[in-house]
């Protein structure tokens, strides 16, 4: 099989809350950040406060130790490892950073089971000893032209370049995991055939309860990490079956597969194996 595309957003979908809000935050300069935030756009406003935490003081060490401690529900972990030894490719789509990212996957060490991360550039610039981050569109050049997104980054524009791409290697199934407004572009550019995860009462959720009818992927919300799994898993056998169904060739493999599933969905169901008093 492999045909399954796993693509997920980072903040509040991998990890339980928003990145950029975490290290300032916990750093101390949140009412700097609300004080800036109506100035400047957000991407940018996150380089400025580098810059600002630089000039207090701040290290990158301490940038890091901070991403360290990133709130993250015990099921996700899970739920990306089934989904990898089920053959599924994995991908990230976020408006984070790809420091922030890079030091969190590696932190939690499941940065290998993810193929692609599409995000904001972020490093570490050595000569001024300071994180620095940049839009993933250059909109100073020019406008990426959708009025749904941030002018730094349109994620329908690059779902439609994994479309692209992915159309050439095959018959592909995509699950798009996410709960921001940012997370609509790219659902509404999702096909029949296609599955979105929105998570329940966030942005991304109440925009589609809108108007189901212009998201053409199948929709099936969740609510925290643990259904997150359950959900993910559910669909990852349906689909699984289904492409076994159409490709008789593949059902041993799938078969297989199918046996790891459930085991992997019994864990994610501790209730079921607790005994009445
Ligand atoms: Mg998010
Ligand atoms: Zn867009």
């Amino acid at each position: 099989m492999a045909g399954i595309v796993v693509i997920f957003d980072f903040d509040k979908t991998i990890i339980d809350c928003d990145s950029d809000n975490f290290v300032v935050d916990e750093l101390g300069a949140t009412d700097l950040f609300n004080q800036l935030l109506p100035t400047m756009p957000w991407n940018s406003l996150m380089d400025r406060m580098m810059k600002e935490l630089h000039s207090q003081g701040k290290t990158v060490e301490d940038i890091k130790e901070v991403l360290k401690r990133i709130p993250i529900h015990p099921r996700i972990i899970p739920a990306i490892k089934s989904a990898h030894a089920l053959g599924c490719e994995l991908r990230i789509l976020s408006d984070a950073n790809l420091f922030f990212i890079e030091t969190i996957l590696e932190h939690l060490d499941i940065k290998n089971y993810f193929s692609e991360i599409n995000t904001n550039p972020g490093y570490v610039d050595e000569q001024e000893g300071r994180v620095r981050i940049f839009p993933y569109h250059d909109f100073t050049n020019c406008s990426h032209g959708c009025n749904l997104c941030p002018p730094n980054m349109c994620k329908g524009l690059i779902i439609e370049r994994i479309q692209a791409s992915l159309a050439k290697e095959g018959d592909k199934t995509i699950i798009y995991l996410g709960d921001g407004s940012g997370d609509y572009c790219p659902s509404l550019k999702l096909e029949e055939g296609d599955y979105v995860m929105p998570r329940k009462n966030f942005p991304l959720w109440d925009l589609i309860s809108r108007n189901p009818m212009l998201i053409k992927a199948e929709i099936h919300e969740w609510c925290d990490g643990e259904e997150l799994e359950k959900v993910l898993l559910h669909l990852i056998n349906k689909i699984s079956m289904e492409e076994s169904h159409n490709n008789p060739s593949q059902l041993i493999s799938a078969d297989c597969k199918l046996q790891t599933i459930s085991v992997a969905a019994h864990e994610a169901l501790p209730q079921a194996l607790s005994v009445p008093q």
